[in-house]
C-alpha cells in the first residue's frame, strides 16, 4: 500500500512536471524540418515538383512491352488506346506516388459490362485502378470504374457519361518486402474520382488477377502502365508526384 501510494505521488508530480513543461505555447513548436514549397497547379494543372508524364504532346515518356514508342492514337492533346496495339508503360519507374490521370471513355457506346469503355490504370504494372464506362452500365461491383480490379468495391459510382473527361486522383503507397521476399506491408491507395473519394486507404491484397487469387511476389520501383483492353479509351493530362 505504502509503495502504491509512493508510486502514485511520483505519478502526480511527472504530471506536474509535464503541465510546467508544456504552459509556454512555443514549448510545442516545431520549426524543423521546413516544408519546402511547391506551386500548385491550375485547373488540375501538375504542380512545379510534378513530373509531366503526358501533355498531349508525345510519347516521349512511353514505351510499349518490346520497347517501342506506342502505336496508340495521338490527337488533341489525347492518346487514345489502339485496340491490339498493346498497354503501355512509362519509361520511369515509381513506388509510392501521387498520381494525376484524365480519362475519356468512347463516345459511341458498345458493349455492355465489362466490354464498354474498359482500360485500367496499373500501378507499379501489378496493382490495376479499373477504368471502365459505368455511366448507366453495371458490371461486377469489384469490376466497376474506380474498384482495386476483383479486389475492393468503390465506395460510390462518380462515373460521367461518355465522352466527358474524368479524372483520377490516386495516393499510392507501395507494399513493402523484406530482404527474405516477405511482404511485410500490403500496398494502400486512396482513389479521388471526379473530385470525389471512392477509395479509402484501402490496402491492395496482391496483383489484381483476372482469374485467380491476388499474388505477392517481391519487386522495387515499377513503371505506370495503362491497358489496352480493345476499347476506344482516351488519356491526357497525366503526371506524377514521388513520395
Ligand atoms: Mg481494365
Amino acid at each position: 500500500m505504502k509503495n502504491m501510494l509512493y508510486i502514485a505521488g511520483l505519478l502526480c508530480l511527472s504530471a506536474a512536471h509535464t503541465f510546467a513543461q508544456t504552459k509556454d505555447p512555443k514549448d510545442t513548436e516545431v520549426w524543423t524540418p521546413e516544408p519546402r514549397v511547391v506551386t500548385p497547379g491550375v485547373n488540375n494543372s501538375p504542380p512545379s515538383d510534378a513530373i509531366v508524364l503526358f501533355d498531349g504532346a508525345n510519347f516521349s515518356e512511353w514505351t510499349t512491352d518490346s520497347g517501342e514508342s506506342p502505336k496508340w492514337a495521338l490527337a488533341d492533346e489525347a492518346m487514345t488506346v489502339v485496340k491490339g496495339a498493346g498497354d503501355i508503360s512509362t519509361k520511369r519507374t515509381f513506388g509510392d506516388c501521387q498520381l494525376h490521370v484524365e480519362f475519356r471513355t468512347p463516345a459511341v457506346v458498345k458493349g455492355e459490362g465489362q466490354g464498354r469503355g474498359n482500360s485500367g490504370v496499373f500501378l507499379q504494372s501489378r496493382y490495376e485502378v479499373q477504368v471502365l464506362d459505368n455511366y448507366q452500365n453495371r458490371t461486377y461491383s469489384n469490376g466497376q470504374a474506380g474498384s482495386i480490379y476483383k479486389q475492393t468495391i468503390p465506395l460510390v459510382n462518380a462515373c460521367r457519361p461518355p465522352d466527358e473527361w474524368q479524372t483520377y486522383d490516386i495516393f499510392y503507397t507501395a507494399p513493402r518486402f523484406n530482404a527474405d521476399g516477405i511482404r511485410t506491408a500490403p500496398a494502400r491507395v486512396t482513389v479521388v474520382h471526379n473530385g470525389v473519394l471512392i477509395q479509402n486507404g484501402v490496402e491492395i491484397q496482391g496483383t489484381t488477377e483476372y482469374i485467380g487469387m491476388p499474388k505477392n511476389l517481391p519487386h522495387g520501383k515499377a513503371p505506370i502502365r495503362l491497358q489496352d483492353h480493345g476499347d476506344a479509351v482516351s488519356y491526357r493530362n497525366i503526371w506524377v508526384r514521388e513520395l
